[in-house]
Parts: C-alpha cells; structure tokens; sequence
C-alpha cells in the first residue's frame, strides 16, 4: 500500500525537500501532488485521492490554517490526516490545529520527526533502505 499526499507550501524548495524526506525515509508514496497555497491545496483534494496532507501556515491567498477549517467542515474529508509544517511558534495557534486532529511539526524538520509523525497518524512507514 502507498500513499497519496499531497504537500502545500508556498516555498517550491520546502515542498521539494518534504517530498525528499519521505522518500528517503521509506515512506511508501503513491501520487505526489502540490500546492503553492491553501485554495489550490482544497482544489488537489477535491480532484484527486489524496491519503495524507502536508501544509505549511503561512501562505498568500488562503493559509494553512483557514485551508484546515474548509478541509474538516467537510463530512468527506474530516478524516483526513493533515501534518502541518511550520516554524509557528504559537503554543494557542498549535494547540488550535491539533484539536482539528492536525499534528505538527516544526520547521526545519529532522527527517526522523517526519518518519515517526507519518507512522504516528498514517500506521505505516517502512524501515529506511540503505
Ligand atoms: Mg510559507
């Protein structure tokens, strides 16, 4: 089994470097899709099966975190598991993502953190090939 995700960040090089991460990390990725910001992240999941979301917070056009809101106010996508990464450093505006059952992880990331927070919220992650 492999995943669909798809990263929404507004930096093309941090969209490329999760998708990098992932892979060297052995997480098993099916389709890979980007977005640039939050309205085009909503149009990838409308059009697309889409396993797992990276998103970044801060954005042009619409953010990460009124993005979230759109994804859960939607009975289809309220499941959806949703990591978002960012250098927020607001504990009440983290606090506020997790409980729309968004985890985090701070930018710069440690390719470990990203392995072990795909596992924690997906259950699967393959060992690292070498
Ligand atoms: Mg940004």
């Amino acid at each position: 089994m492999s995943l669909n995700i798809l990263v929404v960040d507004d930096s093309a090089v941090v969209r490329t470097m999760i998708v990098k991460t992932l892979r060297m990390a052995g997480v098993p990725i099916g389709e890979v899709h980007q977005a640039a910001n939050g309205a085009e992240g909503l149009d990838a999941i409308d059009n697309n099966w889409i396993d797992l979301v990276f998103a970044d917070l801060n954005m042009p056009v619409m953010n990460g975190e009124e993005m979230i809101e759109k994804i859960r106010a939607n009975p289809d996508w309220q499941d959806l598991p949703i990591i978002v990464v960012s250098t927020e450093g607001s504990q009440t505006r983290i606090e506020r993502l997790q409980q729309r059952g968004a985890k985090f992880i701070h930018k710069p990331f440690a390719p470990e953190t990203v392995r072990e927070v795909v596992k924690e919220i997906t259950g699967i992650c393959h060992e690292q090939q070498v």
